[in-house]
Order: structure tokens, then C-alpha cells, then sequence
């Protein structure tokens, strides 16, 4: 599988964006989108080249989101994505004015999608949103695996039944692979503009609770707010019209906790993202950018899986063992996680590891089957 396109130093497509990360829920209605654009304006306000997707196909909600209602031009066969508080965004809901998707080539949701990440001018970007769809149906599945996303954010409200609809949508994204970059938890209690006190509407903390359950990193909370939907239903700019306000604040510290995490997973290793890789005979063949060319010993790369089944998360220790691992095991599939690091699908149906790339440039020759530099 050559990666060429990816690190293309084309403008179209994905290839130049730094960060791909999904704003998913299991449910409507959380405030998803609201967040995702919130962020999306953050991280723009913080100086970041920042696009949105509103992959929110059947309730597309960013152009009033964001704002702007105008149709993406096109050149040469691409879509060039109108710009709008420094976000640059494509959604199904901006028809062009013969009043038709502008995507009239993709009868198939996900295939709309798959247009939206490699048919867009894009440019050089340092985060790419993906507004997903609610829910963990087949859309959601297959753009978690085709997206080549870094992490994802998972957004829930406090209530149980809210919480316990997030934890499955934070289950699918584990089954392919893809890590939680953190739970926002959203309409946390409602914040009175007037007296500045929170008042707890829903059962408390149910958000906060899952992310502490299941290990994964807390974003925060954002309160309701009136400003937080009077700004989405006007298009509104939080972070110009009101920079120093306390809801403005949130999202600044959720957008600061969102790029430390990312930093945390990807430092040092989309730098040495290879030139390519592959499957050559049931070994996992990589061509690093250094020139040097390696096959990996597929039992060997087995026993070095990182994932929490195989390795204790507080000592370090290995909990897989050799004799556990079949002699004649092969690598079944590849996947790009991000741009700093591969999930690896074996033939003993193991396929909970991500390999980063740094791990694999650094495992020794003698982890290796065949090393050679050309
Ligand atoms: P989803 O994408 O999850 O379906 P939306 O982002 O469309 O949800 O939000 C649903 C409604 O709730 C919108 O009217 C939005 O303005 C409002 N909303 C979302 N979050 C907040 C909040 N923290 N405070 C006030 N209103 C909110």
C-alpha cells in the first residue's frame, strides 16, 4: 500500500493535513456540531490552519453553524472550501444554486464522504474536524476506518442514558482502532449569564464518570449557555465577539487539551512516517524514508504488540507470551492511524495494537527478518 498520496505535497486532499480527528456522539441532539465548530474556531483563533467536515450527512447543521450558506466553487474537478471564521468547510447542507447536492456523483453516504476528505482543496492544514453522524451504524464504521484518523473526541451530555449511548459510540472506535482523544461533557448544568452560577440540570458528572471508567482522558465540561446557541443559530464568533468570557474560555482550554493530547500520541512520530508499507507474504514490509527497507518477522511483531492485552498499562510488563503465539502467523491487514502509526491485523484474529511508527523504526535488526538499505 504506497502512502505517496498522503504525503504529496499536492493541495487537494488530505494529504497535507497534519491532524485528522473525529467529533462523534452516539446520539443527536448533544450538541455535537456545536462543539465541533466551536473548536473548529478555537483552534483558529489560536493560529492553527483548522478545516471542518459536516459529515452529518441527513442533518447537516454547520453552514448555519458556522455561517455561511454560500456553495463551494469548483476547480479542475475538485471542491474548493468556502472559508469562514478561519475555518475552511465543505457540508452536504450548501447546495449549489441549481438547488442539488453538489456532490451529485455519490449516491452512497459514505462515498459523498470519501469525496469530501480526498476531492477537497484542502491546502496545508494542522487539524481537520470531522462532524460525524451520530450513532455507530455502518457510516460511522467505515468512515472511522477510511478517515485515517489520529483519535477521536467523544461528546456526551451528563445524563445515564446519554452517557451510556457515548460508551458506544466510544466502543467503535476501539473496535478499529482508533484511540479516544478524550469526552467533552456537554450542557453540563446551565451557567446564568446574569449571576455567573452553574445549576445542575441533569444528574451530575455522567460523562466525567465514563472517561474515569474506561481510562480515557477528560476534555471538560461546557455548560448551557445562551450565548453558546444564540452564537450557532446566528453563526456567530464566540471567540471575537466575546474573547474573555468564561464559555469562551471553555472551549479555548478544551481546544488547548485536544492539541496536548494529540501531542502526547503523535510527538516524534509523524516525522518518520515511512514511504510506504505493505503485506510481502504475510510480513509487514516497510520502506522507511531513510532509505532503509525491512520485512518484519511476524512472530517477533507479534510478541511486541503494545496494545493493553498484551502489555500490563502500569508496569510495562509483557503479558503475552511466545508460546501463545502461533509459529506460522501472518499480518492480515494494515491501517493507518493518524500519520504515526500503523494497527495491525494478525492471523491469530489479534487486532487491538497500534504500532507507532517509532516503535517499529526502533525495533531491532534482530526483531527483524531481513534489514537492508539501498
Ligand atoms: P448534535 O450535533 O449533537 O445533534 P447540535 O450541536 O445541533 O447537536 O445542538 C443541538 C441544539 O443544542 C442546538 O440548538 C444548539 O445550539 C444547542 N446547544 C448545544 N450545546 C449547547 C450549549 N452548551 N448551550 C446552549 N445550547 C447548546
Amino acid at each position: 500500500m504506497s502512502i505517496e498520496s498522503q504525503n504529496s505535497k499536492s493541495v487537494a486532499g488530505i494529504g497535507s493535513t497534519k491532524h485528522i480527528i473525529a467529533i462523534a456522539s452516539g446520539k443527536g441532539g448533544v450538541g455535537k456540531s456545536t462543539v465541533a465548530a466551536n473548536l473548529a474556531m478555537a483552534l483558529a483563533a489560536a493560529g492553527s490552519r483548522v478545516g471542518l467536515i459536516d459529515a452529518d450527512l441527513y442533518g447537516p447543521s454547520q453552514p448555519k453553524i458556522i455561517g455561511s450558506r454560500q456553495a463551494p466553487t469548483g476547480k479542475d474537478g475538485l471542491i474548493v472550501p468556502v472559508e469562514k471564521h478561519g475555518v475552511k468547510f465543505v457540508s452536504m447542507g450548501v447546495m449549489n444554486p441549481s438547488g442539488k447536492a453538489l456532490i451529485i456523483r455519490a449516491p452512497l453516504a459514505i462515498k459523498a464522504i470519501s469525496q469530501f476528505l480526498s476531492g477537497v482543496i484542502w491546502g496545508e492544514l494542522d487539524y481537520l474536524l470531522i462532524d460525524m453522524p451520530p450513532g455507530t451504524g455502518d457510516i460511522q464504521l467505515t468512515l472511522a476506518q477510511q478517515a485515517r484518523l489520529d483519535g477521536a473526541v467523544i461528546i456526551s451530555t451528563p445524563q445515564e442514558v446519554a452517557v451510556e449511548i457515548a460508551r458506544k459510540g466510544l466502543e467503535m472506535f476501539q473496535t478499529v482502532n482508533v484511540p479516544i482523544l478524550g469526552i467533552i461533557e456537554n450542557m453540563s448544568g446551565f451557567l446564568c449569564s446574569h449571576c455567573n452560577e452553574t445549576t445542575d440540570i441533569f444528574k451530575k458528572d455522567g460523562a466525567l464518570k465514563l472517561a474515569t471508567e474506561l481510562k480515557v482522558p477528560f476534555m471538560g465540561k461546557i455548560p448551557l449557555h445562551p450565548h453558546i446557541s444564540g452564537m450557532s443559530d446566528d453563526g456567530g464568533n464566540l471567540f471575537t465577539a466575546e474573547p474573555d468570557s468564561p464559555i469562551t474560555k471553555i472551549f479555548i482550554d478544551i481546544a488547548a487539551k485536544l492539541k496536548s493530547e494529540l501531542e502526547k500520541l503523535t510527538a516524534g512520530n509523524d516525522s518518520i512516517e515511512p514511504e510506504s508499507y505493505d503485506i510481502q507474504n504475510g510480513l509487514l514490509h516497510v520502506q522507511w524514508r531513510d532509505g532503509e527497507v525491512r520485512n518484519y518477522d511476524t512472530f517477533k511483531l507479534r510478541l511486541e504488540c503494545p496494545c493493553a492485552n498484551c502489555v500490563d498499562e502500569v508496569t510495562g510488563a509483557k503479558i503475552i507470551s511466545s508460546d501463545k503465539i502461533p509459529l506460522n502467523i501472518q499480518v492480515k491487514g494494515l491501517r493507518p492511524v493518524g500519520r504515526y502509526g500503523l494497527a495491525i491485523q494478525f492471523s491469530d484474529g489479534h487486532n487491538t495494537g497500534i504500532f507507532k511508527f517509532e516503535k517499529l523504526k526502533s525495533l531491532s535488526s534482530s526483531s527483524n527478518e531481513v534489514s537492508f538499505s539501498v
